[in-house]
This record gives structure tokens, C-alpha cells and sequence, in this order.
């Protein structure tokens, strides 16, 4: 099954250094392919919904297995590390790896709001304890002498309840909790945040939390590294879609380029993480329990019989699917090394605390992928 991240039709802006190919299909169509035949067959104009219905509702407890084998740990590496965690657990579990230096927090994963004395969710009161319990965090992750990154939401749109990606960012400057770093993942983001640095209005905090733009801002040639820059990149991700020849050749021709900010730009590389292949804009839940608005993780199985686990992300109520294994190149430090990152990055998505230390140790789980990494290597 291809990796490659589907983005939602309603995700308003796409990438346009990226080759999206053009898929005719609809989204209810793309979903019966991933659950296979075995699965109960979408009726023509049947919405995609339907087809989780069925699922079982569960939390993912499955455990993972892991190999006896194992790569480097993250301390071995001598260079720095980032994580990138969507639980408290992961939270708890990352704070105290002394490795990492640097922990990204999904927007979309903490500070759930609560329902204001209106019952609706998340503006006025509710979004100042939404806020808050951000800054906690962040406040938290500076105290374990660790930069605090944020990872803003793949989808925002008008009617997400809380606060929008902005508010949230003044809410936090204004308690002096600023992150040290955004995780961009859309242009939508980058322009929004380059909004409002340039406008008359905007708080000047912003201005000093840099830019790192995640791989789903697709920089796979020079031409599209500098685009990203003008966007204002101030480190970039590898593309997981390019081969290690391709990293190979992007980096130094990166290098290469007589622009200074450019030639520097900092990478980082995701070396573990479950990839996503699919956002969809659309609550699962609501059509089978109904939304409560807590996150949470479902199963996908498909055709292969192979568990695919889907994260619910209901404080917006959108989906990912991701990969049933995840990307492991934490154990290929001579390739890692020679595209020359300046930080590696680990992903947590499903993984239970105890699992973020195994990985972080070097423990290599039974089933993994090599994404694109390995494509055309002999
Ligand atoms: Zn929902």
C-alpha cells in the first residue's frame, strides 16, 4: 500500500511543489480500497463513514512486538534528537530521556477543552483553560531543560470548536508560555503565521518562534527548498516520499546554493513513526457512538489482515490512518550520518510509554517498513 498521505479534499490548500497526482477517485472509494473486499462493500454514493461503522470501536492495546535486534539508541548518536509525542504517556516517558532536546506536542493531542457555561466548547472560558494547560505543558518540557515545540493541526477550519491555531499561539504568548518552535505541516500554517507576523496588529512574540516545517511541506528540489524558505523555513524535514540517493542528492545540492540561508538550512530526519496515509476531514465517530470529543485510536484491518491504526483526532474531529508498521532507520546510522542532519526526529503516534523507551533504547520491533528510503538500493 502506497505511503503516500492522501490529504483530504477538505484541507483547503495543497502543496504546490508537490506532484499531487490527480485521483479521480472520491473519498468513499479510497476508503473500501484500504478496508479490502473482505470488508462490507460501499454502495455507490455511500459516504465513507458508513464503512467504520462496522469497526469495532476499541483502543489500540495491541502491544508491540519487537525483534531481539537493535539499531543505535537515541543517546549513541551523539547529535540531537527530537521527539514528537500525542499522549501524556509518550509525554511522561520522553521527559525523562535525556537524548532528546527537543519535544514537539500535537496541537490537536493536549489541552482539550472543556465546555464553557453555555455548553458550547472551548471559546471564552474553556479557551483560556484550553491555553493553559498547553503552557503547563510547554512550561513543563523547559523545566526538564528541553526546547518545547508545537505541532499545529493537519485541518483547521471555521467550525473547529476551540481556539483557532492563532488564538491559541496569543493565548500562549500572553501567559509567556510562546513554544520555542512551530511543527509546520500545511501552508495554510505557514501563511497564517506569516500573517501574522507582518501585520500592524500581530503580536511581535511570534517572531521569535522558529519555523520548522514538517515533510508534509513537500521540499524535494532546490527550487521548492527556496519557496519553502520565502514561506518562512527556517528548518526543514527530509521528504519521506525521496530514496536515500534522492536525500542524497537533494542535500547537496542544497549545499550547493550560493544563498547562505538557504545552503545552511538545517534538516531534521525522521529516522522512527508510524506514517500517515490518509487524513480524512470527517469524524468517524459521529455516524456510529456519536462524537464525545476525546481522542482516541480505532483500528483499520485490511485486505492483508494487517491492523492499521486510525487516530482520532475529535478535539477537531478529524482522522489519520496510519501505516500498520512503522519506519525504522534508526538502525542505518551510516546512511543517516551521511545525509548530514542536523537532529533526528522520532514520531510517536500509538505507542505506549513503555514502547517510547524501547524505541528511544535502540529496540528494533518485529515488523517494520523502510518507507521510500530503501527504494532502488540494491
Ligand atoms: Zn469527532
Amino acid at each position: 500500500m502506497s505511503q503516500r498521505d492522501n490529504l483530504s479534499k477538505n484541507s483547503k490548500r495543497s502543496s504546490s511543489a508537490r506532484k499531487v497526482p490527480k485521483d479521480s477517485r472520491t473519498k468513499s472509494d479510497r476508503i473500501k480500497s484500504e478496508s479490502g473486499p473482505k470488508r462490507r462493500r460501499l454502495n455507490p454514493g455511500q459516504t465513507g463513514e458508513r464503512a467504520f461503522a462496522g469497526q469495532k470501536d476499541r483502543y489500540v492495546k495491541r502491544v508491540k512486538v519487537f525483534s531481539g535486534e537493535s539499531g543505535l539508541s537515541a543517546s549513541d548518536w551523539n547529535m540531537p534528537v527530537a521527539v514528537s509525542v500525542e499522549t501524556e504517556e509518550q509525554l511522561e516517558a520522553v521527559l525523562g530521556e535525556k537524548a532528546v532536546s527537543r519535544i514537539y506536542i500535537d496541537e490537536a493531542c493536549f489541552g482539550i477543552p472543556g465546555r464553557d457555561a453555555g455548553g458550547k466548547p472551548g471559546k471564552g472560558k474553556a479557551g483560556e483553560q484550553e491555553a493553559e494547560a498547553l503552557a503547563k505543558i510547554i512550561n513543563e518540557i523547559h523545566d526538564a531543560g528541553k526546547e518545547a515545540g508545537l505541532r499545529l493541526r493537519r485541518i483547521e477550519r471555521d467550525t473547529d470548536p476551540g481556539l483557532g491555531s492563532l488564538s491559541l499561539l496569543r493565548g500562549l504568548i500572553k501567559l509567556g508560555a510562546a513554544p520555542d518552535m512551530l511543527l509546520i505541516r500545511t501552508f495554510d500554517e505557514a501563511m497564517m503565521v506569516s500573517d501574522l507576523e507582518t501585520s500592524e496588529t500581530g503580536n511581535k512574540g511570534l517572531n521569535h518562534i522558529r519555523k520548522i516545517f514538517d515533510y508534509t511541506c513537500y521540499g524535494y528540489n532546490t527550487e521548492a527548498v527556496s519557496m519553502l524558505r520565502e514561506l518562512g523555513a527556517e528548518e526543514l524535514t527530509y521528504p519521506i516520499e525521496l530514496n536515500y540517493r534522492e536525500c542524497l542528492s537533494l542535500r547537496r545540492a542544497v549545499r550547493a546554493l550560493p544563498d547562505e540561508e538557504l545552503s545552511e538550512m538545517p534538516y531534521e530526519i525522521l529516522v522512527y513513526g508510524h506514517l500517515p496515509m490518509m487524513v480524512s476531514a470527517n469524524c468517524i465517530r459521529k455516524t456510529s457512538a456519536g462524537c464525545d470529543h476525546k481522542n482516541r485510536f480505532m483500528i483499520l484491518r485490511d485486505r492483508m489482515q494487517k491492523d492499521m491504526p486510525v487516530r482520532c483526532y475529535c478535539k477537531y474531529c478529524y482522522n489519520q490512518i496510519f501505516n500498520a508498521e512503522p519506519l525504522v532507520l534508526y538502525d542505518l546510522p551510516e546512511d543517516i550520518r551521511s545525509l548530514e542532519p542536523e537532529r533526528l526526529r522520532y514520531d510517536f503516534s500509538v505507542e505506549t510509554g513503555t514502547e517510547v523507551r524501547k524505541i528511544l533504547s535502540g529496540a528494533i520491533p518485529k515488523d517494520i517498513t523502510r518507507g521510500h528510503f530503501r527504494h532502488g538500493v540494491e
